[in-house]
């Protein structure tokens, strides 16, 4: 029998900004998250989400494109 595949592994990244108060999730950062980067998977359900600070956030951006996964960048939105 075939199982399904309950793998969620994301395969894009969502950047959004945030309308609440989140300090920086990046290790050793102690600045205040304005944006958040949310994983989805194929079906565009939601994996994970961590709240970054600008420069963090630009640092997962730039790791997780070179990993392959698709960027959807709603900052501006
Ligand atoms: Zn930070």
């Amino acid at each position: 029998m075939l199982l399904p595949n309950f793998d969620p592994a994301p395969t894009a990244v969502r950047i959004h900004r945030i309308g609440y108060v989140s300090p920086c999730r990046a290790r050793n950062c102690q600045m205040r998250a304005t944006l958040v980067a949310e994983k989805v998977d194929t079906a565009g359900r939601h994996v994970r989400q961590i709240e970054l600070c600008p420069l963090r956030c630009q640092i997962v951006i730039e790791r997780e494109r070179n990993s392959g996964l698709e960027i959807c960048d709603r900052r501006n939105e």
